[in-house]
């Protein structure tokens, strides 16, 4: 019982969730980690099944190479390697010797992801289709302006939120995306902007499939990996993770003091009107999200962001306008209102511009600053809301 305990506990700490336990010695070992030797067994690969070599940390990766005879400071070349270069083959590893690279292979994969399809829109803006090694499709987008590039990254393939008004809520979810996943997709934006803009990437915003929140760890190391030296080395103030408002988890990003944005989708900060655009306001209602929010700032001192679309018929009147600006007080703030981009021939429609102009006034008087965003990319299903894989969907059903 108490080996059991031993060996889960140790799993959850390194999270090597492809290993199993094995009482055979195999090519894999761990016998650095006390907790195996003492229990004479050995982590091994699930049969027939490599490990992904990213889902190691670097101690991890030199505790492989000492406990399989190699030199520590050989994993931190490999570690190099796999993340601030952004290597997919270990053939590659010129500073790595044969047979090292060799036994790599027999253990390891790189489960890099492969830019499938490319779309550039008349505005500039690029769409990737992004395939997983599972064939799984995600899609990003790069957004230049001429002060800034952006890329905007998924999180998990699909989204279980239900949002009425997002197309990516169709494909339901199917997985969260590992770190490497997510930070491979920064990766093909930053060698995007300066192939075809010959300007660095500048911005990071989580606002493509999937809530991010609800794959917390994942995209919390993805970002340490994307703001550390040894990976990308982005300031965290460049980085905005953009959530439906998962109360809970805004308490835990304010409690780990992430130094990244946050930015929130409100939309109506009415009950009956949020809940009806978006289901998960009935577990995490306004003045839930507003505790949440005045706890995030206590810790964090951080503004937040409000993204907010205008509907007509929906939250086009000044009630929800003054609502919005009676929530926007709470803590620091500003919201962007966001055009709405159709995502089929559905109940929402864009507000009239007489209700933004509206909006903006009652902000403005409220003292709160707000801007109107105009969507990019939306001739290629770029805009915020319709990443839904809809070449793939379209190939599935031989359209
Ligand atoms: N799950 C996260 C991030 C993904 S959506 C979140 O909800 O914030 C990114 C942004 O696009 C969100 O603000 C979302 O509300 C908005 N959005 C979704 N569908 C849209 C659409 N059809 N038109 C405009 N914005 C949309």
């Amino acid at each position: 019982m108490n080996a059991f305990l031993g060996y889960a506990n140790t799993l959850t700490i390194y999270n090597l969730t492809n290993f199993q336990l094995s009482h055979h010695p195999t090519r894999l070992q761990f016998s650095n980690f006390g907790i195996f030797q003492s229990f004479n067994t050995y982590l091994c690969p699930v049969e027939n099944q490599k490990i992904d070599i990213r889902k190691l940390s670097l101690t991890e990766l030199e505790e492989y190479f000492l406990a399989n005879g190699e030199k520590k400071f050989r994993a931190k070349q490999v570690y190099d390697w796999l993340w601030n270069k952004s290597l997919k083959n270990f053939d590659d590893m010129s500073n790595i010797s044969l047979s090292t690279r060799e036994m790599l292979k027999e253990n390891f994969i790189i489960n890099h992801i492969q830019v499938d399809l490319m779309q550039h829109s008349s505005d500039g803006t690029i769409k990737n289709a992004v395939k997983l090694f599972d064939d799984k499709i995600v899609e990003s987008v790069l957004i230049p302006t001429t002060k800034r590039i952006t890329a905007c990254v998924s999180s998990q393939v699909g989204c279980s939120l239900d949002c009425n008004f997002c197309a990516t809520a169709r494909l339901k979810r199917m997985r969260n995306l590992t770190p490497g996943e997510i930070y491979d997709q920064v990766v093909a934006i930053k060698e995007e902007a300066e192939t075809y803009f010959q300007r660095p990437l500048t911005n990071i915003v989580f606002m493509g499939m999937g809530e991010p929140l609800l794959n917390y760890a994942n995209v919390i190391e993805a970002i340490d990996k994307i703001t550390s030296p040894e990976g990308l080395g982005m300031a965290p103030r460049r980085i905005t993770l953009s959530t439906v408002g998962v109360t809970k988890m805004i308490r835990k990003m304010a409690d780990d003091e992430v130094k990244f944005n946050l930015a929130v989708s409100l939309h109506s900060a009415i009950n009956e009107t949020r809940s009806r655009l978006m289901p998960i306001n009935d577990s995490n209602p306004v003045e839930e999200l507003g505790e949440a929010l005045k706890y995030w700032y206590q810790k964090t001192k951080r503004k937040v962001t409000y993204e907010y679309v205008i509907w007509d018929g929906i939250n086009d009147d000044e009630k929800h306008a003054r609502a919005l600006a009676k929530f926007c007080k709470i803590i620091p703030s500003k919201v962007n209102l966001i055009q709405y981009n159709p995502i089929d021939e559905g109940e929402f429609r864009q507000a009239k511009q007489e209700a933004v102009d509206m909006y903006v006034r009652i902000l403005e008087q409220n003292g709160i600053i707000a801007k109107v965003r105009k969507s990019r990319g939306q001739d290629i299903d770029a805009a915020c809301g319709q990443l839904a894989n809809k070449n793939e969907v379209a190939q599935l059903n031989n359209i």
